[in-house]
């Protein structure tokens, strides 16, 4: 475990707790994610604290209790920050998820640039930095997450508060032509540079920001070469790495190989008459590229007969943000393209695309994972993209291939043994998948053991001590570069 780091205090946008009322009475139930998993333990030999909303707007006072409770038993302290309605509206809804989210996945035509989310954005992250500041001590190591704060060191030290900071960046960060859009751009860069550690999930994304930052602060100078560098701006000096997240591979590993798990998938396989299963597993969500995926399972079926009837896509879709109008038109626009697919080519006894539109509980979806010939991830732009990897961690049998898109974080890390793709180019997906199918099994077999090997190395608890030593460590030698995506010519 990460010397030099006394108590750590981990911030998020949500609690990792799930709090719902349900007929009248309000529960919490731990999360199941792989962030959670990988944080807990240290949370808990360090008596540490983790801070955030609760997911419920105005429940000060119903939860605050049960969170006690709560995290009594986990170990760790739970520190709950109260947001309105208005505010979740303006924060989450509006800044994060109307600006940051389309902008630094490259949409920009999706952003709503409203001054009002700007302000409310800074507001809450104020309420967010008084909690902090209040729930910490000076030998403390805060880790902020993700893209709803990245103004907590900022003002943090506008309190007067010292705190060592370290923030991760779980999307993606664009190209310079993409991000100086963003009315406050400097502020938000600004911000940014007022953490000890920014971590990028890749040297791609590492290189964007230290693009933009030489175009918005050119005094800024950059030293070093390995995967974290030192930024000095002033009299200040920063530090920023790529950091590619990860999953838990042995808990995926051990699921697989379950007896009751392994005779869900041979059920799956068999409810599939045995053909060649393709899997699509992702939130619904833009940016994800479901209807691109589906067009090229389309294009697959016209270019190369030869499969019909002998290979069905599944695609499991996880509702998400539905109570937004673009993520419902979205879900329209897929139906009706599975309607428009299967309408074309099923025959008495073979439908080619099978749509489920519902979240799956972990034990199902591993089963889903290791059933799969073919696990088909192809997002138009993602941070990383942790169904790739767990897919390849669910493929115990070393049997399937992954076919992953150029745009995903996890490329940079996996693109030796993936089949990598332009998930624009519905042709060229088509063509890969075609390739795919007729693999032989020695050729399957290297890749996929090579991509598991990857993922087993470089699991989540890697992760972790990667940033924390990167936090405090003194040599960044032990750093050395990660890789970057090679592009096809296509
Ligand atoms: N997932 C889930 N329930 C499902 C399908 C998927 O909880 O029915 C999980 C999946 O195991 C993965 C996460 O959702 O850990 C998706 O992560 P990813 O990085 O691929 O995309 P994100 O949704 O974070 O953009």
């Amino acid at each position: 475990m990460v010397p030099g780091i006394r108590r750590l205090v981990v911030v998020s946008n949500r609690l990792p707790v799930a709090v719902r009322e349900v007929d009248g009475e309000w529960t919490v139930k731990a999360g199941a994610g792989g962030l959670v998993t990988a944080l807990a333990p240290v949370l808990r030999d360090r008596g540490g604290i983790w801070i955030g909303w609760s997911g419920a707007a105005d429940t000060d006072d119903h939860v605050s209790d049960l969170l006690a409770d709560f995290s009594a038993e986990a170990g760790y302290d739970l520190r709950a920050v109260p947001l309105t309605s208005a505010e979740v509206d303006d924060y989450y809804f509006g800044f994060s998820n109307e600006i940051i989210w389309p902008l630094f996945h490259d949409f920009q035509t999706r952003c709503r640039f409203k001054p009002d989310y700007w302000r409310m954005y800074l507001d809450v992250n104020f309420k967010f930095a008084e909690v902090v500041a209040r729930s910490t001590q000076s030998d403390d190591y805060v880790w902020v997450h993700d893209y709803h704060l990245m103004h907590q060191a900022f003002f943090l030290k506008s309190m007067g508060v010292k705190r060592s900071t370290g923030f991760f960046l779980h999307i993606p960060f664009p190209t310079p032509d993409i991000f100086l859009k963003l009315p406050w751009r400097w502020k938000v860069i600004q911000a940014l540079t007022e953490y000890d550690l920014v971590g990028f999930q890749t040297m791609q994304d590492r290189r964007n920001f230290v693009q933009c930052l030489h175009m918005l602060m050119p005094e800024a100078r950059i030293e070093g070469r390995g995967a974290v560098i030192t930024v000095h701006v002033g009299s200040r000096s920063f530090r920023l790495g790529a950091f590619p997240i990860s999953i838990d591979f042995n808990q995926f590993n051990e699921l697989a190989d379950r007896p009751d798990i392994v005779r869900e998938a041979f059920r799956i396989k068999e409810a599939l008459r045995h053909r060649k299963i393709i899997l699509g597993v992702d939130r619904l969500d833009y940016t994800k590229g479901i209807p691109e995926r589906i067009r090229s399972i389309g294009t697959l079926l016209d270019r190369y007969p030869d499969l019909k009837g002998r290979v069905n896509f599944v695609q499991i879709a996880v509702p998400s943000r539905t109570e937004v109008g673009e993520y419902r038109d979205l879900r329209i626009e897929i139906e009706q393209l599975v309607g428009r697919i299967n309408g074309r080519h099923s025959f008495p006894g073979w439908v080619p695309v099978h749509y489920h539109y519902r979240s799956l509980p972990r034990e199902k979806l591993v089963a889903h994972y290791a059933a799969a010939d073919v696990g088909l991830v192809t997002p138009l732009r993602d941070g990383m993209n942790l169904v790739a990897k767990e897919y390849c961690a669910c493929n115990t049998g070393e049997d399937g291939v992954l076919v992953l898109s150029e745009f995903a974080g996890a490329a940079a890390q996996l693109q030796k043994d993936a089949y990598l793709v332009n998930p624009y180019d519905v042709e060229g997906v088509a063509k890969a998948l075609h390739r795919a199918f007729y693999w032989d099994k020695a050729t399957r077999r290297d890749h996929m053991a090579n991509l598991r090997e990857q993922v087993r190395h470089h699991n989540i608890y890697w992760w972790v001590d990667s940033f924390l030593q990167a936090g405090v460590s003194k040599n960044l030698d032990d750093f050395p570069p990660v890789e970057t995506v090679k592009y096809e010519r296509g």
